[in-house]
């Protein structure tokens, strides 16, 4: 039985090693002497996760409930704690030096002096994402309470950054492949292969261990276990993407909405979303309509799902989340927001493996064995303008864009490469002034990287927020823009500094939505900074009256709500 602080020590090697090759090393030399149970979780704490990447089980564990179980195994000093986070960013890091500095550690009965082991661990994490009902925040409490009290300072450290999903020792998912590789003697290819189609690294590791490389060779796709779906680069018109794709290519419509993977085996049928949830239950009208219109026994598909309007055009994306986030009454919510499947894909039907395929056999076969359920509106063209006039045509009727599609191309799970490319002509960007800013975390901790941003209601002189971001600005400018806005401080709030509105900066957005959380009652939707607008007083930027406009505009192409 490999004890946890085997693992916890490695982490601390990978996480202090700059060299990717001594990084493999040690945790190849770490794999080997696992036992074959132990390797799938092992390789999934190592990176982070509590369980394999598939599994839909999860741990929530609040900070309140973790910092009340720290304080009460430790005579906790909090100001250790306050000093070991701004030192180093990291919650674990800080949660062991509270352990090491604590005179009493109250042991933990459960596990008596037995050293925590991975399997241990393990099972607790299983006990804890599986505790529900009445009384369970309580029973996760006690379990958590007893694991921790078994832990070592460093075994604690690691336990925390499990919880909290933040591992930030450098070894990612890539490094691991090329040490699965090594450890068990296969070609970096086939494990690569082998993650994609199982979807799960620590998989992939166990299967080698117990079976090899003919085990790994025999894995193919598993209904109900989602793949990471192929992604998209961005080209600026349809030139660019014609130009990318070799001279002809096929546009689809990209459509506004959420990406489903649908699993279907028989009568069974799961929905996943893009970060692989289940969210079956959110759309029981598109299982019934795969249920019913699928013509194959197994298969694997992806879509896009959009909200509609009463007169057919799609609703603004925060509608659509309302039915991802709704978990009750969601007969009710079927009718309030109505969706819509538009299929663009298939990569699994009948034991057959189609991600090989080109492009154009894959919808082909879609269409074949879907063929009541819409696919992606699609052309296939050689000519810029011909393209150029169905991008319009797509934003006339309310879509994001198009997405270009290489027409022999394989499908590639989880990869952005150069063989779709999305055109979404962006809505025009804003000059937002900065009205405060919060300071960030990690890397970021000391530095003020989280701005709200403002535009002025004329009517009143004031600014009103209608968005904040922490995306867009360099390091270097993030720095010197901290110590712009220390400058400009009318308030301190410790977390989140209130300054004079002078700093202006031009923001691109995806949407504005309808938005309580401000009082101007709208918020940008992926704010993200472009420039800083140091040529532009506060004055001169935008105002509210402005963005109400955009506001306004978006409805014109979108059903109302
Ligand atoms: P983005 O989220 O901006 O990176 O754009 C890629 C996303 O566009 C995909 O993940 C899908 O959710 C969505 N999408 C909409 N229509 C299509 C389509 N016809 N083909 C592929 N992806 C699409």
């Amino acid at each position: 039985m490999t004890e946890f602080i085997a693992l916890a020590e490695l982490c601390e090697k990978l996480e202090t090693t700059k060299k990717r090759l001594a990084m493999i090393e040690y945790a190849s030399d770490f794999l080997q002497k696992l036992n074959p149970d132990e390797v799938e979780p092992a390789v999934s704490m190592l990176l982070g996760r509590a369980f394999p990447k598939w599994d839909q089980r999860v741990l929530e564990v609040s900070w309140a409930t973790l910092s009340g179980i720290l304080g009460r195994l430790t005579d906790a000093d909090w100001s250790v704690f306050r000093e070991a986070f701004n030192k180093t960013g990291d919650v674990g890091a800080a949660a062991k030096a509270l352990f090491e500095s604590s005179r009493i550690k109250k042991q933990a009965t459960l596990f008596g002096e037995k050293p925590l082991t991975v399997l241990k661990v393990r099972k607790t994490f299983e006990a804890i994402a599986e505790t529900s009902g009445h009384g369970s925040r309580e029973r996760k409490e006690r379990l958590l309470e007893t694991l921790l009290g078994a832990a070592k300072p460093l075994e604690a450290k690691y336990i925390v950054k499990i919880l909290i999903g933040e591992m930030r020792t450098g070894f990612h998912e890539g490094l691991m492949e090329v040490t699965v590789s090594k450890t068990f003697n296969l070609p970096l290819r086939l494990v690569q292969h082998a993650t994609m189609l199982t979807g799960d690294i620590g998989e992939v590791a166990a299967i080698a261990k117990t079976r090899g490389e003919e085990g790994i060779k025999r894995l193919g796709f598993r209904l109900f276990k989602p793949v990471k779906p192929m992604l998209a680069q961005t080209a600026k018109d349809a030139k660019e993407a014609l130009e990318e794709l070799g001279g002809e290519a096929a546009f689809e419509y990209k459509l506004d909405g959420a990406r489903i993977q649908v699993h279907k085996s028989g009568s069974v049928v799961k929905v996943f979303s893009r970060r692989l949830t289940d969210v079956t239950d959110s759309l029981p009208e598109i299982v019934e309509q795969v249920q019913n219109e699928v013509r194959a026994k197994d298969a694997i598909l992806e879509g896009e799902v959009i909200a509609v309007g009463e007169d057919g055009n799609p609703m603004l994306f925060q509608h659509l989340m309302r039915r991802f986030r709704r978990v009750h009454e969601i007969e009710e919510m079927t009718k309030e927001v109505p969706v819509r499947l538009y299929l663009f894909d298939v990569l699994y039907v009948d034991g057959e493996n189609l991600v090989s395929l080109p492009y154009t056999e894959r919808r082909k076969k879609l269409a074949e064995i879907a063929p009541c359920i819409p696919l992606t509106k699609q052309i296939v063209t050689k000519d810029v303008e011909v393209a150029a006039r169905f991008l319009e045509t797509a934003m006339s009727e309310g879509h994001e864009g198009l997405v270009a599609k290489k027409l022999d191309s394989p499908y590639t799970p989880g990869v952005r490469g150069k063989r779709w490319f999305k055109i979404k002509p962006v809505l025009e960007p804003l000059d937002l002034v900065i009205v405060a800013a919060e300071y960030g975390y990690g890397r970021r901790h000391g530095w003020l990287s989280d701005y709200y941003l403002a535009a002025k209601d004329e009517e009143t002189g004031k600014f009103l927020v209608v968005g904040k971001t922490f995306k867009g600005l360099t390091d270097e400018e993030i720095a010197t823009m901290t110590r712009r806005l220390k400058g400009l401080t009318l308030k301190d709030e410790r977390r989140r500094v209130i300054v004079a509105p002078k700093i202006v900066v031009e923001v691109a957005y995806n949407e504005i939505q309808k938005s309580p959380k401000y009082e101007c009652g709208m918020a940008l939707r992926f704010a993200r900074i472009t420039r800083i607008r140091d040529d532009k007083t506060p004055e001169e930027a935008d105002t509210i009256k402005k963005v109400r406009e955009i506001y306004q505009k978006q409805f014109e192409k979108k059903a109302n709500y």
